[in-house]
């Protein structure tokens, strides 16, 4: 099942996308696509419905249907560090030895073909293709071996980066992270069934058609199910959260002499059963 969130920003309505590829109404039946209505208990629910008994939303999802977040009111939007040992390699920095944790504020989280604003002052806007996962159920200390019963499902997630901001500026990563629109995600909630193997899915990103990210979740380092226990140690996890567990390699910042974002370019992106996201990119802001 694929969920989404439909409508003007700020106003998003809860909805799925049929095997038509219509988009049908869930507001009669669930509040918004977040919190306890991300349980499994209410996702079994959602799946017993037949789509064609909902009402028919018009326009097309993407193209004339503006699309938001697919997650309402994130409440954690936690981030994993170089995560692929390729992408470690071209950001000259080692694997961790153990998973690499920041932040993504989330006022930065918009939809998925929303613009992405380069920020004042920037210079170094780059763009990292990831596998979002959505928890459905929360938890503190979950085992490894139950941490996908805490999972709703995955999503696209563009964790938009200022490189300068990041590492150069003092302190932590997440000057550079959590700018506002540096957080599309979506366009739908894609359930775990629905995903199966989660670890072999292509992902890719192309800024103004020219393919730079080319990569697989089979190469990522800390494995879902590790990361979401490994999380759980530090913080408690809750319904709605957002882990984005890392990037392949080709970012801007990797390329020699390294690429970055400039006004007026397009991102496209995606992974595979997963949808694509296209973020125009604005600025920077003067
Ligand atoms: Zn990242």
């Amino acid at each position: 099942m694929k969920l989404l969130r439909y409508g003007e920003a700020g106003q998003e309505k809860p909805g799925l996308l049929d095997n038509q590829g219509q988009v049908r109404d869930l507001s009669a039946i669930i509040k918004d696509v977040s919190g306890a209505d991300l349980s499994s208990q209410s996702i079994a629910r959602l799946q017993a419905l037949n789509p064609d008994d909902l009402p028919l939303v018009s326009g097309s999802a993407q193209e004339d249907l503006r699309l938001g977040a697919c997650v309402g009111a994130i409440g954690k939007f936690i981030c994993i560090g170089l995560n692929y040992a390729d992408h470690a390699a071209e950001s000259g920095l080692e694997v961790p030895p153990e998973p690499v944790i920041f932040n993504k504020w989330t006022s930065a989280v918009i939809g998925p073909d929303d613009n992405v604003q380069i920020p004042r002052g920037s210079s170094k806007t780059d763009w990292e293709v990831e596998l979002g996962v959505v928890i459905g159920e929360g938890g503190s200390y979950i085992d490894e071996a139950n941490a996908l019963d805490h999972v709703a499902g995955f999503c696209v997630v563009n964790d938009v980066s200022e490189r300068e901001f990041q590492t150069e500026r003092s302190g932590t990563w997440d000057k550079g992270k959590g700018c506002d629109t540096f957080g599309p995600i979506g366009p739908w909630l894609v359930t775990k069934d629905e995903v199966g193997d989660f670890d072999n899915l292509a992902m890719w990103c192309e800024v103004d058609g020219k393919r730079y990210q080319n990569g697989s979740t089979s190469t990522m380092v800390y494995k879902v199910p590790h990361l979401v226990s490994y999380c759980s140690r530090f913080m408690s996890l809750q319904p709605g959260d957002v882990i984005s567990t890392g990037t392949p390699p080709g970012v801007g910042m990797g390329h020699k002499p390294p690429v970055y974002l400039k006004g007026g370019e397009k991102m496209h992106l995606g992974i595979e059963r997963l949808g694509t996201q296209t973020q125009k990119v604005l600025g920077p802001l003067v």
